[in-house]
């Protein structure tokens, strides 16, 4: 049995990721990591029995250290607890589902172990994917997508990358297609909570809100696939039903469908190049009836255009997009800021930043840092 490491266990990717382990019955969890969800982390302790578990947050650790004193389970603590989650010799493939710029030094551990990375923590790729693509090549890493579209984008490639001319990214448009800018000024946190066609955790649904996602993604795709943004093009697809395409250089597009189910991706993630029993249900293409397709209304979400720029600048900027998105989204949902000020934060950062090129890890946590203060400071 292959033998994996869940960071993030807790969280939507973390929980659906145990779900495809007890439906396939094809891997063995050696270790996980959470934030601060004690009792959820317990309850995993005791059903999955892993040698090894990690809370970031100390004061949770101590109390899951009780909770669980009568297993011979490891307890550690910190952001090195999860990196040793991430690094242990046992584990051949880690899930990376921590939520943010948080996951990124996990990541570079199990990557620098030689682990298969299953990637769900795009901000990852995007803050630092120069450096992390270079990591993955010396070390010999394979990098599964997990993230629904890039699983679409790979498994429509099928290894002949060298024809790729363009890809398809498709986005549902979120709970407020067809809005005007104008109409989305008093949004609440909760009316942008609720996804049309995915349930996710709290950040990721905000950023599907305001498009930031599809922002990110087309930056996690550049580096995944390796095309320039100009040709990552961004459309709406309402039924989520056609999770990406590509395009080759003779004009034929292939494209991955299935039910809205992040356990497809996931399992394909872990079981790559073979395939596994269903992990989701059949998808009824009758029942769908018709797949819709628009363009982006860049006016309403101008977070596409932000990002294409960041990317286009390169060096320190992506990561000043996502640090900016990731304080901007935590001051939304607080009752802080309004919906509209999220890409408003994110245009100030950009224009405030240094420009530094060819960063190093610690250009990038201080261009992470730079992007959150101005954001608190002009919210
Ligand atoms: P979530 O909020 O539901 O879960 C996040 C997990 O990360 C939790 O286990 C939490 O304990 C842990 N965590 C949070 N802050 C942390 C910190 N500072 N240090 C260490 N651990 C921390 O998030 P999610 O929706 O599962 O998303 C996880 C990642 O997967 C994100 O990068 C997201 O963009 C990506 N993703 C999610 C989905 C989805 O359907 N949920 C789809 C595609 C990609
Ligand atoms: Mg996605």
């Amino acid at each position: 049995m292959k033998k994996i490491s869940v960071l993030g266990s807790t969280g939507s990717i973390g929980t659906q990721t145990l779900d495809v382990v007890d439906i396939t019955g094809q891997y063995e969890v050696f270790a996980l990591s959470a934030h601060s969800n004690v009792e959820l982390l317990e309850k995993q302790i005791r059903k999955y029995k892993p040698s090894v578990v990690c809370m970031t947050d100390e004061n949770a650790a101590s109390d899951l250290r009780v909770r669980v004193k009568d297993t011979p389970v490891k307890v550690l603590s910190g952001i090195d607890g999860a990196c040793e989650c991430a690094s242990c010799d046992e584990v051949d493939t880690v899930v990376t589902a921590i939520v943010g710029i948080a996951g990124l030094k996990p990541t570079l551990s199990a990557i620098r172990s030689g682990k298969r990375i299953a990637l769900a923590n795009k901000e990852t790729l995007v803050t630092a994917g120069e450096i992390v693509m270079r990591e993955a090549s010396l070390n010999n890493v394979e990098i599964l997508p997990v993230d629904s579209e890039h699983s679409a984008i790979f498994q429509s490639i099928a290894n002949q990358g060298k024809f790729l001319n363009r890809i398809i990214i498709t986005a549902s448009g979120g709970p407020f297609f067809g809005k005007t800018r104008e109409e989305l000024e008093n949004v609440t946190p909760e009316m942008a909570l609720k996804h049309p066609n995915w349930s996710m955790g709290a950040k990721i649904t905000i950023d599907s809100a305001t498009l930031v996602n599809k922002g990110l993604e087309i930056i996690e795709a550049m580096h995944l696939f390796g095309l320039p943004v100009d040709k990552i093009q961004p459309i709406v697809h309402r039924e989520s039903i056609i999770h990406s395409m590509v395009e080759f250089c003779d004009g034929s597009i292939i494209a991955q469908m299935g039910v809205a189910d992040m356990k497809l991706p996931i399992s394909y993630a872990l079981s790559y190049p073979k395939r596994t029993v269903p992990v989701c249900k059949a998808l009824d293409l009758v029942g769908v009836g018709k797949l819709s397709f628009f363009d982006i209304d860049y006016r309403t979400f101008p977070s596409i255009d932000l990002a294409k720029k960041a990317a286009e600048s390169g060096g320190v900027m992506c990561a000043v997009y996502n640090g900016a998105n990731e304080a901007a989204v935590e001051l939304f949902l607080g009752g802080k800021c309004k919906f509209t000020a999220i890409t408003e934060l994110i245009e100030k950062a950009m224009d405030r930043a240094p420009k530094t090129q060819n960063p190093e890890l610690e250009d990038i946590f201080m261009a992470d840092m730079f992007a959150r203060k101005i954001v608190k400071e002009c919210c």
